[in-house]
């Protein structure tokens, strides 16, 4: 993680920064480009323009590391709702929670109930939830959170729920979690690992954390993953890893539609019409809601380039920002 990333993540965690950036209406731009709209109903429009270009969606309620009982209680109704309108729409019926969004910083027995029932909402909407289309996706937060998460995990699927999960291939434990999900045929999300994780957990460079997600991918994409009917979805903006993804996938003879790419809205768009109009299932993430600060500045950490939205929206003001910026 570079000095840059490091500092974009302090930005995201101070909670007066956040509460001053969401003030300002200069910095909406920023918002526009990573968020897709304040409420459901604009989500569920964003969503169904990128149906237009064949790209389906998962949606995420802004919010996380979450205690307070009314904020919890608040993400479930706004999934419910987002659960409801996707169905509605036509779109596939797929959300994304993180499990300290929905009570696992209360205990994992809240989380499980809450989770319990947002993938029963998601099975009651889509009727007949379709593989690679309609899931509560479980994302993975930091490694105090891992055995907890997929502890989660494994209690939808005991109940044969549609759910799907993340998996962080810089975890020195991830082949051996992979193993077991592959067996089971799951539906697994790749991602490289997004958090400052010690080197007894994780590998910590960038070359470290692509060659482990091409093993990672490898694995996934492997004859024992195929027959047990696993539903690989790659997410990442690496366009070098996502073509050697595709010949190898090609190689092992997987059906275009049997496997996706899935990148975050805003990111890299130019990207993921290309990989659809060449025949790929792309899926976006689609967050929505009014705390967007802390996930767009972690995007702007990602990749530098994106500090380009917050100097188009200062152009715009015509001024420079007060303040702590
Ligand atoms: C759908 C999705 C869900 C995710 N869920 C989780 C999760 O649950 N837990 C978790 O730990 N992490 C999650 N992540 C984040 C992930 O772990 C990585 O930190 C993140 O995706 C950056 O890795 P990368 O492979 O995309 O690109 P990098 O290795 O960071 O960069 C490769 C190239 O991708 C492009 N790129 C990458 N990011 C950006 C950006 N923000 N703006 C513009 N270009 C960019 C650039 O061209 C860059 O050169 C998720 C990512 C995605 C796409």
């Amino acid at each position: 993680m570079t000095i840059w990333q490091e500092g974009m993540i302090r930005l995201a965690r101070s909670e007066q920064v956040t509460a001053f950036a969401q003030r300002q209406p200069w910095l909406t731009g920023l918002a526009d480009r990573f968020v897709g709209g304040a409420t459901i109903t604009q989500a569920r429009s964003s969503a169904a323009e990128l149906a237009g270009d064949g790209i389906t969606a998962t949606l995420f309620y802004l919010g996380e590391y979450v205690s307070d009982p009314e904020l919890i209680s608040t993400t479930l109704t706004e999934l419910e709702a987002a659960i409801t309108a996707t169905a509605e729409a036509s779109l596939d019926v797929c959300v994304s929670v993180d499990p300290t969004q929905i009570g696992l910083m209360v205990d994992a027995q809240t989380c499980t109930s809450n989770a319990l029932d947002l993938a029963r909402a998601v099975r009651a909407a889509a009727t007949q939830p379709r593989v690679g289309h309609d899931a509560l996706i479980i994302d993975m937060e930091d490694a105090s959170v891992t055995d907890a998460t997929i502890d989660l995990y494994w209690s939808l699927r005991a109940e044969d729920l549609p759910t799907a999960i993340t998996i962080q291939a810089y975890l020195h434990r991830t082949p051996a979690d992979l193993g077991r999900l592959i067996t089971a045929g799951a539906w697994v999300r790749l991602v490289k690992g997004a958090f400052a994780e010690p080197a007894d957990i994780a590998v910590r460079s960038a070359v470290d954390r692509d060659s482990r997600y091409r093993r990672c991918a490898s694995q996934l994409l492997g004859r024992a993953a195929r027959e047990a009917g696993v539903y690989p979805s790659f997410a990442t903006h690496d366009h070098r890893l996502i073509e050697e993804i595709i010949t190898q996938a090609e190689a092992q003879g997987w059906p275009a539609d049997a496997f996706e790419f899935e990148m975050l809205y805003g990111v890299r768009p130019d990207l993921q019409r290309e990989l659809s109009r060449r025949g790929y299932r792309v899926r976006v993430y689609l967050p929505f809601g009014t705390d967007w600060f802390p996930y767009a500045v972690r995007r702007v950490g990602e990749s530098p380039r994106n500090l380009r939205f917050v100097a188009a929206a200062l152009t715009r003001r015509g001024a420079a920002p007060g303040g702590g910026w």
